[in-house]
């Protein structure tokens, strides 16, 4: 364990996504662009399916609620929306940061088009996860080291890090507005508990649900939909 390099005090919010590019360069199609494979919406391979690592769980948590229509998976455009978080999972590079983050991505930003669906989604060049943070540590004993919490969930919960990367997510992909799903909220703390409620409004149901089911039964689930054609905004294709 390494609490002995936190700080004190308690903190009721967390950078999740601490954006450090103000300037991104590209956010149309006139300069970095490229395409996702079509397989880009099939479950990514686990390293050990029988013991899933903590990002590999909030990345099944995530794919399997994105996967069926809900208003959380409309929120994000569909299961299409799957092509995004499967490019977001593999970028995803640990390290260690100011325990308040649990994810950060920044830098230059990347326009991907799936071909399969026409799903367009913008990436970070990188995006880090902390070893230190929220994502993977708990609260330390009698709050003298607390770990910020994730919305209202506990920190080093499953609940706390599928919010984690559906926040994230929640940059990577526009609305019907043409706006990204949520604003970058950088080192505001107070933008970015606005945009986990945001998360947490459309995808809370979801979210708590998920306790009713094991990993297992999602990645049954998530290996059997993978061959199901994603579905968009618009059902009428259905
Ligand atoms: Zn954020």
């Amino acid at each position: 364990m390494k609490t002995g390099r936190w700080l004190s005090t308690a903190f009721g919010f967390v950078f999740l996504a601490s954006i450090t590019c103000l300037e991104q360069k590209v956010l149309s199609f006139s300069g970095n662009e490229r395409h996702a494979s079509p397989r880009s919406v099939e479950l990514l391979p686990l390293r050990n399916p029988a013991k899933p690592t903590e990002l590999e769980q909030a990345y099944l948590d995530s794919f399997s609620i994105l996967k069926y229509k809900s208003p959380c998976s409309e929120f994000y455009g569909g299961s299409s929306a799957i092509a995004a978080l499967n490019e977001l999972t593999q970028q995803i590079r640990p390290t260690h940061l100011d325990r308040l983050i649990g994810i950060r991505m920044s830098g230059e930003t990347t326009i991907i088009m799936s071909m399969l669906t026409g799903f367009t989604f913008r990436l970070f060049k990188k995006a880090e996860i902390n070893l230190d943070g929220p994502f993977y540590r708990g609260n330390a004993f009698f709050g003298l080291e607390r770990a910020p919490q994730i919305g209202p969930f506990e920190p080093n919960t499953r609940e706390a890090r599928v919010t984690t990367v559906l926040h994230e997510l929640g940059h990577l992909i526009r609305g019907r507005d043409g706006q990204w799903l949520l604003p970058n909220d950088g080192e505001n703390a107070g933008e970015s508990e606005a945009n986990t409620r945001r998360v947490l409004n459309v995808c809370g149901e979801e979210i708590r649900a998920l306790h009713n089911i094991s990993f297992e039964e999602e990645l049954l689930g998530a290996q059997s939909a993978a061959s199901l054609r994603p579905h968009a905004f618009n059902p009428s294709e259905e």
